[in-house]
């Protein structure tokens, strides 16, 4: 039902050839990095002219990773739409169909790279990778996977970011690729009854808020949606949430 298919070479021509070949979704795979080693959030780029669908697929994902893994999420909602300051949308603006770049945890955090060197890990990102695409794309079909920084022709030696504890940022995302590949072209929609109930049970808005101090959560407030506004007022560290 879905057949993923890997794209190479520079990001514009990655794009082109997933436009060529007319995918459904496009979605290249980063972990980020700080020179801060506690910093540690989930989040999603899209493109700045990004469609609702390429930005509710990053939310879901991006909130999915911050569910799973305990950890919170950055950007508005889990997106950053045009990237940081500009940065990841042209991996993302040659595209004629959803996309999004994923930057679900930190590498240069000992917690989150231990996760990410992990199979355990490596499997439950996967997981939330093809759980994202059955969920936004359930007709399939074709799905344009990239993986960042690997493979490029005009820089073929980089690999992103240096993973705490070793190996390098890119060569963990194609794990987590080649697992969710996997998944997706295993994935039958009408044999699995456990699917279909379980899906259900996530039709529910995933905006929760938590404060978590030192991994361990403190408050969660869960009674939120995409129409409440959520402003994080830096200067006095007060949280506004407001239903409009
Ligand atoms: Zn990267």
């Amino acid at each position: 039902m879905y057949d993923v298919r890997f794209y190479k070479g520079n990001y514009s021509w990655r794009q082109k050839q997933a436009n060529r070949d007319k995918c459904t979704a496009y979605v290249e795979q980063h972990f980020n990095a700080s020179a801060n080693t506690s910093s540690g959030y989930a989040v999603v780029v899209t493109g700045y002219r990004a469609s609702e669908t390429s930005k509710n697929w990053g939310r879901w994902y991006a909130n999915k990773v911050g569910q799973v893994f305990n950890i919170p999420v950055a950007g508005r909602g889990g997106i950053l739409v045009g990237g940081f300051n500009g940065r990841g949308n042209g991996n993302l603006k040659h595209t004629k169909m959803p996309a999004i770049l994923l930057e679900p945890m930190f590498v240069s955090n000992p917690q989150h790279a231990e996760w990410v060197r992990s199979t355990a890990g490596q499997d439950k990102l996967a997981r939330i990778l093809a759980d994202s695409i059955i969920e936004v794309f359930p007709d399939g079909s074709r799905i344009g996977f990239s993986i960042g920084h690997k493979y490029k022709t005009s820089r073929p030696r980089d690999r992103g970011a240096a993973v705490y504890g070793g190996g390098a940022e890119a060569d963990y995302a194609e794990i987590v690729m080649g697992k969710a590949k996997d998944i997706l072209e295993n994935y039958d929609a009408s044999a699995s009854q456990q699917e279909t109930s379980s899906l259900k049970e996530e039709d529910a808005p995933i905006n929760d808020i938590r404060i978590i101090k030192d991994g361990k959560e403190l408050w969660h407030h869960a009674d939120i949606d995409e129409d409440d506004e959520v402003i994080w007022d830096k200067e006095n560290l007060i949280l506004h949430i407001t239903t409009m």
